[in-house]
């Protein structure tokens, strides 16, 4: 590993990714692969996890073709130097920050998203000027044994280089010294990469997981809301990271959203999901076993037939859940559905508050306090009211966690200054030394009484500009004053 680590930050010393021009150019061929070989990418996807090319499409390419045009069309803007507010004692000065690359960083990606959950990252990594190492996850293997063949057919080899393997390969690349690291994935995992880079100080931004919760109010459209809610919870079958974990709602409500979820599913899936082109599978035995473990005990509505050989689990949901079932005490990542039934918003509110803080939160409701109650009283990495996971596809806004939900953040911009260093940058020249007086011994009270001031009145661009005119005009009245008392 060290001979690919040692590698890659000689391809990064070499300077070359400073140049905005060969970022760009980087982004372009990043963009060409997504696009050129999107056949190639969704058949391994197919093979991975039986996700139709409609949901590649929507899911792995759109947001990474949206992310690298809008990393190349305003990369010169976003490296640019950014100006800031002054003190009075740099008003001359320039005085601005730079955003520069940390160097190189490594990108461990999950398997529920491949492409997406792992050259997103690396959009901003180029972006931002790093040099990067990807290592895609083992579990999607098709996915990454393509990733391995095309990405240097494609990117600068020397400066971007993927790694295959699990667990074993990625504790290897871990020993390394890196400059930042991007991670995907559980938080169990999480935390043993933020150890691994405690040993070398390196900054983390880790995108884990949790129970998303989703309340539905009775005052709402139910019918929309569980078309919705249908609609997140099973695509991928289930394994997404915001996909809503499980439904709190009140009694009254529970056989309708049952039925309401049943109808939509018939609709989605017709009458046997397992036929259904559009319906994926779950990655591997291990974590069928797993998902299946979950429902032990459980009552169910409707589904929860599965076929082991396919790693099919049908569409399930499962009804008066309690809070101390199984199922409630990890994420689901699979097709089922819990309901918990509650009395009110405030036993809602309470039982979000007592877990882990999520990655999603979602609020279906048309009372205005009810949602407001809601936003103010609880907190999570995103949410969405009235939908589920739409906030993802909004590359304005940052994607990530809190607490055990994670740690920074990332999409559009967010990316690029995540994985920059912003450095805080004084230009200086060497005149007007007198202003400088201030902080220099012999220390008095008038020389610190200055001092304070320069340090405390903080001026904008445009203010240096007016005491720049205050002194002139000043400057000028002294010497007026002092011409006319020579000529008198
Ligand atoms: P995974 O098994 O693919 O693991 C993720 C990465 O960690 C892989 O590259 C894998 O090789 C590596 N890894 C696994 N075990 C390791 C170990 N012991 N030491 C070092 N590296 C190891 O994916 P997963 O963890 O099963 O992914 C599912 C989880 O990820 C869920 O909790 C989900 O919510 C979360 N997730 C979060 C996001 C997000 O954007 N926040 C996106 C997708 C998934």
């Amino acid at each position: 590993m060290d001979k690919v680590v040692n590698g890659v930050r000689e391809a990064f010393q070499s300077g070359r990714s400073r140049s905005l021009q060969y970022r760009k150019q980087q982004l372009r061929a990043l963009y060409k692969l997504i696009t050129e070989r999107q056949a190639d990418i969704a058949d391994a996807l197919k093979q991975d996890i039986n996700r139709s090319m409609f949901d590649s499409t929507l899911f792995e390419f759109i947001g990474l073709e949206n992310d690298i045009k809008l990393a190349e069309s305003h990369l010169d803007d976003w490296a640019a130097p950014q100006p800031v507010r002054k003190n009075l004692g740099n008003a001359f000065d320039d005085v601005y920050i730079k955003p520069e690359p940390f160097g190189v960083v490594l990108i461990i990606g999950a398997w529920n998203y491949p492409w997406a959950l792992t050259l997103q990252p690396l959009v901003g990594a180029i972006a931002a000027g790093n040099a990067a190492v990807v290592k895609p996850s083992e579990l999607s293997e098709h996915s990454a044994r393509l990733m391995n063949e095309l990405l240097p057919q494609y990117l600068d080899k020397e400066m971007y280089r993927v790694v295959t393997g699990g667990a074993p390969e990625t504790q290897e690349l871990l020993k390394e010294r890196f400059d930042h690291i991007f991670y995907t994935g559980n938080s169990t995992v999480g935390k043993l990469v933020m150890e691994a880079a405690t040993r070398h100080l390196t900054p983390v931004i880790l995108e884990l997981g949790g129970k998303s919760p989703c309340y539905i109010d009775k005052n709402c459209d139910i019918a929309v809301a569980c078309r919705r809610i249908t609609w997140g919870k099973f695509m991928n079958s289930g394994q997404s990271c915001i996909a809503p974990d499980y439904i709190l709602c009140e009694p009254s409500i529970q056989d309708r959203i049952i039925e309401e979820i049943r109808n939509t599913l018939r609709e989605f899936y017709r009458e046997d999901a397992k036929n259904s082109p559009d319906y994926c599978r779950i990655i591997n035995t291990h974590h069928f076993d797993r998902v299946m473990a979950l429902m032990e005990g459980c009552t169910i509505a409707f589904g929860g037939e599965n076929d082991r050989s396919q790693c099919y689990i049908a569409p399930t949901v499962l009804r008066d859940v309690l809070p101390h079932y199984r199922i409630m005490q990890e994420e689901i990542f699979g097709p089922v559905l819990p309901i918990i039934t509650v009395n009110d918003l405030s036993e809602a509110i309470n039982f979000i508050n007592k877990k882990e803080k999520p990655l999603a939160l979602y609020v279906f409701s048309s009372d205005k306090k009810v949602i407001k109650r809601m936003l103010t009283e609880t907190s999570s990495g995103g949410v969405a009211v009235n939908d589920v996971m739409i906030h993802y596809t909004v590359n304005s806004l940052p994607f990530g966690g809190v607490g055990n939900s994670g740690m920074g953040r990332y999409h559009g911009r967010h990316t690029f200054d995540q994985l920059s260093h912003h450095r805080a940058c004084v230009i200086k020249s060497f005149a007007l030394e007198g202003f400088n007086d201030a902080r220099y011994p012999p220390l008095t009270a008038a020389r610190l009484g200055r001092a304070k001031l320069a340090l405390q009145n903080r001026l904008c661009s445009c203010s240096a500009m007016c005491v720049w005119a205050v002194i002139s005009t000043m400057v000028a009245i002294g010497l007026l004053v002092a011409l006319l008392v020579v000529l008198l």
